[in-house]
């Protein structure tokens, strides 16, 4: 039996608006196509066993919940460049999105060493950047929407040689200046959205169990699945966000 194996990194600390429903989506939607999944939970001071992992998943959390677990991430980082250079999955979403770079710098003035995995940083403005999200994503040929709901204070800055997860049709992105969203680099995708964001872009979810699989020389293909409730979340979402009743705001941080 195909099976795949999640480690989920710090769930007590890094779970903002719904971040765990990703994992979830990614349950529900390898069980259906009779395909195992294991997610095992890492709390800080715990062990990732790297040559069992497929895919890492981080969730987004506040800046004392960031600086909690930036230490403990620190002392997986020379494991986890390798597992990235060979391929392995790893989709963080917003505040761990942040510690992918080498630093987020809180609206305190405090500055967070990150993993120095990708050519990013992060500053946080004096307000916060709050709403819901469209963007355009050219993982798929022709390209599809993502939606998710985003809430930052940090302005994440990619380096020349990183491709943004997708264009900002709708809300700010990475910092609200450059359209660019999120981050792709080899199989690590970076996120500012949250919603949970899977639940209603059942694309992004399959691309990831697809590339799970893969790093583990599974070859399956998954099998279609019935997707109208996920398309009518995703639908509803995208007109959220024309709908004058929508509010997108940039706080005071
Ligand atoms: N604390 C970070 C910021 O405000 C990340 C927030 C989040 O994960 N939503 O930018």
């Amino acid at each position: 039996m195909a099976a795949i194996n999640i480690y989920h990194l710090y769930p007590g600390q890094l779970n903002l608006y719904g971040d765990r429903g990703n994992m979830l989506s990614l349950l529900r939607r390898a069980e259906w196509r009779g395909i195992k999944l294991n997610i095992i939970p890492v709390e800080p001071g715990g062990n990732i066993n790297f040559a069992n992992s497929d895919l890492l998943f981080m969730g987004g959390g506040q800046d004392s919940d960031q600086k909690l677990v930036a230490k403990d991430l620190k002392g997986h980082s020379k494991n986890l460049q390798r597992a990235v250079d060979e391929g392995m999955t790893i989709f963080a979403v917003c505040g761990s999105y942040q510690l992918l770079g080498s630093y987020y710098t809180t609206a305190d003035g405090e500055k967070i060493g990150g993993l120095e995995i990708l050519d990013m940083h992060t500053e946080a403005g004096n307000n916060r950047l709050t709403g819901n999200a469209v963007i355009s994503c050219s993982l798929w040929e022709p390209e599809k929407t993502l939606v998710g709901f985003e809430n930052h204070a940090g302005r994440t800055h990619l380096g020349p040689s990183l491709k943004p997860l997708g264009k900002v049709l709708s809300g700010f992105g990475n910092n609200g200046l450059d359209q660019k969203e999120g981050v792709v680099y080899k199989n690590v995708i970076g996120t500012y959205l949250h919603g949970s964001l899977l639940p209603k872009n059942p694309w992004l979810t399959d691309y990831l169990l697809q590339k799970a699989l893969a790093y583990r020389n599974q070859d399956i293909r998954l099998s279609p699945l019935n997707d109208y409730m996920e398309e009518q979340a995703h639908r509803a979402a995208i007109e959220l966000t024309k709908s004058k009743k929508h509010k997108r705001n940039s706080t005071r941080a």
